[in-house]
């Protein structure tokens, strides 16, 4: 019987359980490697900030996917891959083999690196990633802000840093939010047009910018490159997507990152027994945004090309979308949208957000009942 190990419940994992739940796959044993027990949806996480979502809101079970498809959940990570020997090491030290692989892990906020950035970040700052240790630390922060007004520096001007300072700004009202983003404009990678709209958003919700680097973090203040100070309570780490340590050593080939090198079936480049999905891979083709949205997309055919590759057949090429609906939530129930070069902004906006994520978590609620 062949083995296929499914490491981490990603967005491209869920949606590979949901099929195996529909169709089984016979004569494969198949075992799911992932630390909890449901997915924190990143993509609502803003939201939960907000005060919009209770934390249970955003979360997919993986339960009622498990009791239908055949897959054994191991409550573990892993903490090492060697390619060539195919077998993965799990946090408790155990070996599992497999004959086939796939990754869907995400990415990380490697602490090391971050911490020789900023040292004093490891032990003050409080980091999004890993998102279920965030999601029950939040609730600490709103309670504490209950006692005192909070300084709140949120760190890292992407869309991540950004969408989390307006939910602070607008969960934390009597506490001052500042987003420190680096020597990168704000919102960098998208057009001057969302920029500008950024811009105001933040400037309207009383968010100052400082466009400086961190470089440490002590118990109350965080130190500019400006050689400046900046008193702050609770420094929220928002910067970075990195490939997580492991893969250095698994043989795979990966790119300059640091994240699994795969071809157009999602396949490693230098292993073809293994296939990942979502943040933890680099498409070498086509590079695509490291985003939940593509995260999601490649699930269908990684889903499917696992299932060719297990019965014999031929894996097909997937074309990941060019652009993608990006929506930016901005604290209130207020969102910015952007296609391309097309941008607009509104209450509108949040409510496609809010139903098209309340969606997804819907959708993958659980297998329909006969
Ligand atoms: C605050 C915030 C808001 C965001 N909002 C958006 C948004 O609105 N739209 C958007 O497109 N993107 C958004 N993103 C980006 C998005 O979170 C990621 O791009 C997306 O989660 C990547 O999905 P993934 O499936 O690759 O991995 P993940 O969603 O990170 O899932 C990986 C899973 O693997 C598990 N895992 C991790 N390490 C191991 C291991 N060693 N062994 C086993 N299992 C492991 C994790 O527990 C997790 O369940 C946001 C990110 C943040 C931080």
């Amino acid at each position: 019987m062949k083995h296929l190990v499914m490491l981490g419940a990603g967005h491209a994992h869920v949606h590979m359980l949901s099929t195996l739940a529909a169709q089984p796959l016979a004569g494969v044993q198949i075992t799911l490697v992932a630390p909890y027990p449901r997915q924190l949806y990143s993509g609502m996480v803003p939201g939960f900030v907000a005060g919009h979502y209770a934390l249970e809101d955003c979360v997919i079970n993986l339960a009622p996917w498990l009791a239908h498809s055949g897959v054994q959940w191991l409550q573990r990570s892993a903490v090492a891959l060697d390619a060539d020997a195919r077998t993965v090491t799990l946090d408790d030290g155990s070996l599992m083999a497999f004959d086939l692989l796939s990754v869907n892990t995400g990415a990380v906020q490697n602490r090391e690196k971050i911490e020789q950035m900023m040292p004093g970040a490891r032990e003050h700052a409080l980091f999004v990633r890993p998102i279920e240790a965030f999601g029950a630390l939040w609730p600490q922060v709103v309670a504490l802000a209950g006692t005192k007004a909070l300084r709140v520096a949120v760190l890292g001007g992407g869309a991540a840093g950004i969408e989390l300072a307006c939910a602070v700004a607008h969960r934390l009202p009597s506490s001052s939010v500042t987003l420190v983003a680096g020597d990168a404009l704000v919102g960098a990678n998208y057009s001057d047009k969302v920029q500008a709209r950024i811009k105001r958003a933040l400037k309207k919700r009383h968010i100052s910018v400082i466009q400086e680097q961190a470089t440490g973090i002590s118990v109350a203040e965080v130190a500019l490159g400006n050689g400046g100070q900046l008193a702050c309570d609770v420094p929220l780490m928002a910067i970075g997507a990195q490939a997580p340590s492991w893969l250095q050593g698994s043989a795979l080939a990966l790119d300059k990152q640091g994240f699994i090198a795969v071809d157009e079936f999602q396949r490693s480049t230098s292993h073809p027994a293994v296939f990942a999905a979502g943040d933890v891979s680099s498409r070498v083709d086509r590079p695509v945004a490291r985003s939940g949205v593509y995260a999601v997309r490649a699930g269908v055919p990684l889903a499917a090309n696992l299932r060719a590759v297990l019965t014999g057949e031929e894996p097909n090429p997937y074309i990941p979308q060019t652009k993608t609906l990006n929506l930016l939530a901005c604290g209130e129930k207020y969102a910015i949208a952007s296609w391309g070069g097309w941008s607009a902004e509104g209450k509108w906006v949040w409510w496609l957000k809010d139903r098209i994520d309340r969606g997804f978590i819907q959708k993958y609620s659980g297998p329909a009942q006969p």
